[in-house]
């Protein structure tokens, strides 16, 4: 059985194709800037231009025609109201008398993480507009913690477009960090098992308005900190829920500094640690397509409509 699964909740949109549990294509194409953020509308525009000759870049990759696919999927959430809605229209234009399925998308991320053969793990997902700390215990994927305010992709890319920066932000960061040298004091904000991210952000601003310290030293100390806050937390689910394995999801985690912190964590508490190839990490079309083969085996029930705000701890998890 073949699915081809949409990605379009944010700055990507992509197409996956699995057949069974085999990946046959994971064709993308982001939305990017050289200075200056993510404007929704301009996010949709983008979607819109590259939906075709992605699609024709999977079919090809996978060696199918559209007439081969069985199932539908699509990311329904949570995103951005206009590009959830090119992800929908153009999956409701290919589904024709397919079946559609529409696939949350943190859930997917998580599913996706378990092809490296983790079982049953704390997720750790870190991405643009997410942060959260997941299990699955009785039936739902739980959130244990997660952010308060903005997601911690999202702290990176303000403060890189802040110092003139593009979009993504994330990796310009880590390579100025390679070069700052020393540990500036940010607030560390972890409330229980929540975190926040606004007052490090606003410092971070200032230090550097102010020139009071290096843009090298700044990307450093933030790294540093908001890296440790998550690690904290993910630390203190691992010996609440007594699970013995962690696995990372979403683009930050592509971060090789996040990837040590996390990996002498898990030596510490002899847990095992797994890390999702970058293709798997980032948003892209593979996990959709991946999770929607599950659901339409497991009968999942499922609507058309998007979800902007649909949360990971509302999806009945009925297929494990
Ligand atoms: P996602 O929304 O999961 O696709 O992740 C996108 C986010 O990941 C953006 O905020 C990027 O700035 C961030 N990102 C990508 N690569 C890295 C990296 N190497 N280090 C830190 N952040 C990254
Ligand atoms: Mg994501």
């Amino acid at each position: 059985m073949i699915c081809l699964g949409i990605e379009s909740t944010a700055h990507t949109f992509g197409i996956g194709i699995v057949k069974d549990k085999a990946i046959l294509a994971n064709e993308k194409d982001s939305f990017t800037t050289t200075s200056g953020g993510m404007i929704p509308n301009e996010v949709a525009e983008h979607h819109k231009k590259v939906a075709n000759s992605i699609l024709n870049q999977a079919l090809a990759k996978a060696k199918i025609k559209i007439e081969n696919v069985d199932v539908i999927a699509f990311s329904q959430g949570p995103g951005l109201d206009p590009a959830l809605l090119v992800g929908r229209d153009f999956a409701l234009k290919l589904s024709k008398n397919k079946p559609l399925i529409g696939i949350n998308h943190c859930v997917a991320h998580l599913e996706i993480g378990q092809l490296t053969g983790a079982k049953d793990p704390v997720l750790l997902y870190a991405s643009g507009a997410n942060t959260q700390i997941i299990a699955y215990e009785a039936g739902k994927y739980r959130i244990f913690g997660e952010t308060l305010d903005q997601g911690i992709g999202n702290v990176l890319d303000s403060f890189a477009r802040h110092i003139g920066l593009g979009f993504p932000g994330g990796p310009k960061i880590a390579e100025l960090a390679k070069n700052g040298k020393k540990l500036i004091e940010l607030p560390y904000n972890v409330k229980g098992m929540d975190v926040n991210f606004g007052g490090i952000l606003t410092k971070c601003k200032q230090l550097y308005d102010r020139k009071q310290e290096t843009k090298e030293d700044i990307c450093f100390s933030l790294q540093e900190t908001v890296f440790a806050m998550l690690v904290e937390v993910a630390e203190r689910a691992m010996a609440h829920t007594n699970k013995k394995e962690l696995l990372l999801g979403g683009g930050v985690a592509c971060n090789k500094r996040l990837q040590e912190m996390c990996k002498i964590m898990c030596k510490e508490r002899n847990a095992k640690f797994f890390i999702p190839e970058n293709q798997y990490l980032v948003d892209q079309g593979a996990m959709i397509a991946y999770l929607g083969l599950i659901e339409y085996k497991a009968k999942v029930k499922t609507t058309t409509e998007i979800k902007p705000h649909w949360r990971t701890d509302q999806v009945e998890v009925t297929w494990k």
